[in-house]
């Protein structure tokens, strides 16, 4: 142990002690300071100075320090860089006896930060526990989520089937997408282990923690959680039997009361869930059909979240992101959430009051957080009052409306809150300041010493006024003031030219450049009467002030119960707009296992391209003749669109939402798998072709008949026969294995897999997108018909795109040759290319296609491949 010879430092040391895993922020005065190696890393990661001030018998201590006022901005820095910070502040006034008293009142770490401006308002913020048990021979995983910020608290359990990287990562992807976690606390025997630890520290964003007290809380787990929560048992939960569960979340109370120094009042239960429960989507799905960012650049504009993000409140959009990531599987819910956006939309002017409502309500959910903890301030609890208005009226606006879960929303805004707005009216004043020790913040008639200690300091500074004026009058100069510092208290100042009318009575405190400093006793005496009302006016302000924070505590549960209605009807009512602006219709979800979509769109590309530029499309997938679709095309014709229109319709219709589309019939799916070839990202040192087989092989054991699965350009990763082999046995083995027939698209530029049609005609379909070859020059119609395609164009591509012509004529010869070899040795009978006999190409030729519309062209074509087929 360090020995220090000044109490100041003796006192840091036995503080710093206990918190060897944070950053100190020591409070002295007006400033943080931070000291030893933590000054050392402080001063490089906020870029400020280290100094090394003598600090008497204790010799050179690094020092550095950051002011108290604008210390939120520098904790967030450290946070940010995956530091704890712990702040440590005076809790004794200083009686100039012995040093004052300092404890630390809460450490602020990446999940359990709560300064607004280091969270995002649409986001949750979550820490994360888990608890590997490795006993049995199939490990498992408990897990517990909590944002500190919001109150939320959810467990799960969630088997493992491999102990490898691999297997943690199939296990705990889909959780981290839909959790985006900023932190996980660990015992430190899971802390140990390197594969889990990999699969975690390669999420990005996410810090992993050891916590020394972990498994002393989760040997202890069922009394901490009852105390926590206030329950005798544990069974209301569902978890009363889930002993892994149960530890994880005992360990996670256990951290958070330690981090925020056990006012966690507002975590206030839990909620437990069964993967189950929600439509599967993977790591893969969630990358590639961008539900949250793009692929490409990781931005959320271009997202659908982006496109059909129409909520209002941050509550509506972390519940929209929530709701998103978690697709239900009961029709009964589903339905329910449709007919209320149906209401809605049936009902536009009451969905307009209501999202006219929304828009001014402030984040209930952050409020009450920041309150529970202690760093709420009056400015929250106007706004808090504010949002109890608007939430009251947008309650009786709804009440009007029939559908059952707008009812139950409707029910879960307490009317009572009424009370608590009217109090918060009488009690604050209706601007008052963010700072909470300089007055100015309860009503008056509030209190009756608070009335009178303003009428004294009032008064006070009136008769200061007086003072002056008959000051100059007595003196005869005019420019005499009496003025107010730090250090002097009041004091009169005169300038230089009229030091010689200053009487015998003044005491020279200060000579300065051009005026001199002077008190009285009797400015003094009153001085001291003033300071001593101001200061009792203020405290009495501040007490007050928590008095009334405390009666809002008291209605937490009412308030946040209040804050889920309101961010349920901000979605609703979002999806109601959605749907009137981007012309989107109700799903109808049915039980039998068929996806009938008629003019489907794709709900970000249309956004992207003009207006009537997309081109609809129809989808046929059900588990009988149509359970495999072989979409084949050249490059750029559009399957891959098509594909993701179909998941992300199939998606939204479980989220409950309207879809883009005329008519869409979908069936309630248990999983969406979506491999993408263009996905591809090296992830831990695997290869491309490895990550698209792992991923694959776990579409192959986890899909069920009641599965979507979407296979985009499978076998690129690798050369093309290996390709070509590889993607036809996986198509062969999702159409054979009986117990598997998950619907299926398999979008592919191996025309080669169209031979599967004929070997299962009872499963397999070919799609293709037309594209007009238009004598070398393709023109993409984006038409999807039946029936397999032409030629790849890849080499018509690389021409337009200005590739030298003696390249691309080398390419066409060895395109020829390779192709000859390529069919004779997959299909010894029959070419695949189409030849110019086909109907639909002769056709395709004969049309006018420079002078058409695209929609004109699209309706001929649609016709003609109608007729064709009419004809068999
Ligand atoms: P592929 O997967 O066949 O290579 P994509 O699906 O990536 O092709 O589509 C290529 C581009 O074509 C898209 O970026 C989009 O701009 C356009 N596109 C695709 N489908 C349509 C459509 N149905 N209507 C209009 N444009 C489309």
């Amino acid at each position: 142990m360090r020995q220090f010879q000044t109490p100041m430092m003796r006192q840091y040391w036995e503080i710093k002690e206990q918190y060897q895993d944070c950053l100190l922020f020591f409070r002295l005065g007006d400033f943080y300071e931070l000291f030893l190696d933590d000054a050392i890393v402080g001063a490089k990661v906020l870029d400020i100075t280290l100094t090394r001030r003598p600090r008497g018998k204790d010799g050179h201590i690094p020092m550095a320090g950051v002011p108290y006022h604008a210390a939120d901005g520098y904790i967030a820095k450290l946070v940010a860089a995956g530091y704890k910070v712990a702040i440590c502040e005076q809790v004794s006034e200083p009686d100039n006896k012995g040093i004052v008293e300092r404890d630390v009142v809460r450490i602020v770490t990446p999940g359990t930060i709560l300064d607004e401006k280091s969270l995002d308002r649409k986001s949750h913020n979550y820490t994360w526990s888990i608890w590997l048990d490795e006993s049995e021979s199939q490990a498992c995983i408990g897990l517990a989520a909590a944002d500190v910020s919001t109150g939320d608290f959810q467990v799960m359990e969630l088997p493992v089937a491999e102990k490898s990287a691999e297997g943690f990562e199939i296990a705990l992807s889909a959780e981290l997408m839909r959790f985006g976690p900023a932190e996980c606390v660990l015992d430190h025997d899971t802390y140990g282990n390197s594969d889990l630890l990999r699969v975690l520290s390669s999420f990005p964003g996410l810090n992993v923690y050891p916590f020394d007290e972990w498994q002393s809380h989760a040997d202890d787990a069922d009394s901490v959680l009852k105390d926590h929560f206030k329950v005798k048992s544990l069974e209301a939960y569902g978890i009363d039997d889930k002993n892994h569960i149960k530890r994880a979340a005992a360990a996670l109370v256990g951290y958070l009361r330690h981090t925020q120094r056990d006012n966690l009042n507002h975590i206030r239960s839990l909620k437990s869930f069964k993967p189950h429960d929600w439509v599967g989507l993977n790591r893969s799905t969630i990358t590639s059909l961008e539900l949250f960012t793009t692929m490409r650049e990781g931005e959320r504009r271009g997202s659908l979240l982006s496109v059909i993000d129409e909520t209002t409140t941050p509550m509506g959009g972390r519940l929209l992101r929530s709701w998103l990531t978690r697709p239900l599987t009961d029709k009964g819910a589903i339905e329910d959430r449709l007919d209320a956006v149906e209401e809605l939309l049936a009902n536009p002017a009451v969905t307009g009051d209501v999202r006219n409502e929304l828009t001014p309500i402030y984040d209930i959910e952050r409020i009450l957080s920041r309150l529970s903890v202690g760093l709420g301030t009056a400015v929250d609890l106007v706004n808090l009052k504010h949002s109890i208005n608007h939430a009251l009226s947008i309650r009786s606006q709804i009440e009007q409306l029939k559908s059952p879960l707008i009812q139950n929303i409707s029910e879960l805004i307490v009317p009572e809150l009424v009370e608590l707005a009217e109090y918060l009216d009488t009690q604050i004043v209706a601007e008052p300041p963010v700072d909470l020790k300089s007055g100015n913040i309860v009503r008056k008639g509030v209190n009756a010493k608070v009335d009178e200690l303003r009428k004294q300091v009032g008064g006070g500074k009136e008769w200061l006024l007086g003072l002056e004026r008959s000051e100059r009058e007595k003196t005869g100069i005019n420019s005499l003031k009496i003025k107010y510092n730090q250090v002097f208290g009041y004091y009169l100042e005169v300038s230089k030219a009229n030091l010689h009318l200053v009487p015998d009575r003044y005491i020279r405190k200060q000579t300065m450049v051009g005026a001199e400093r002077f008190i009285t006793p009797e400015l003094k005496e009153y001085e001291q009467k003033i300071l001593t009302a101001e200061d009792e006016l203020n405290k009495l302000e501040y007490d007050l002030f928590v008095e009334t924070v405390a009666t809002v505590l008291t209605q937490t549960d009412v308030l946040q119960d209040t804050a889920k209605g309101l961010a349920s009807i901000d979605v609703l009512a979002g999806f109601a707009h959605l749907a009137e602006r981007q012309n989107y219709i109700k799903p109808t979800i049915t039980d039998k296992r068929e996806i009938k979509i008629k003019n489907g769109r794709h709900p970000v590309v249309e956004t992207l391209l003009a207006s009537d530029k997309f081109v609809p499309n129809d989808t046929l997938l059900n588990t009988t003749d149509h359970q495999l679709l072989v979409m084949t095309g050249p490059n750029m014709a559009g399957k891959s669109v098509f594909a993701r229109q179909v998941a992300l319709i199939t998606l939204l219709a479980h989220v409950g939402s309207f879809v883009p589309a005329d008519e869409a019939t979908i069936s309630i799916v248990d999983s969406i798998f979506v491999r993408s070839g263009a996905a591809d990202v090296i992830t831990a040192g695997l290869s491309t072709f490895m990550v698209e087989m792992v991923e694959t092989a776990h579409i192959l054991h986890h899909a069920t008949d009641r599965s979507l699965i979407i296979m985009d350009e499978i076998g690129r990763g690798t050369s093309t026969y290996d390709g070509i082999s590889i993607a036809w046995a996986i198509a062969e083995y999702l159409v054979t294995n009986r117990g598997l027939a998950a619907k299926t698209i398999f979008a592919t530029h191996y025309h080669e897999l169209q031979q599967l049609a004929q070997k299962y005609p009872k499963n397999i379909k070919n799609y293709q997108v037309l594209v007009d070859d238009n004598d070398g020059e393709p023109i993409f119609l984006h038409k999807v018909i039946e029936g397999g395609a032409d030629s790849s164009f890849g080499v018509a591509v690389a021409r337009l795109a200005g590739v030298p012509d003696g390249v691309t004529e080398k390419a066409e010869e060895v395109l020829t040759g390779l192709e000859q070899g390529e069919t004779k040795k997959i299909s010894p009978k029959k070419s695949t290319r189409k030849k110019a006999t086909d109907p639909i190409v002769k056709e395709i030729k004969k049309l006018d296609l420079e002078n058409l519309t695209p929609r004109e062209a699209l309706d001929h074509l649609y016709r003609l491949q109608q007729k064709i087929h009419a004809k068999g």
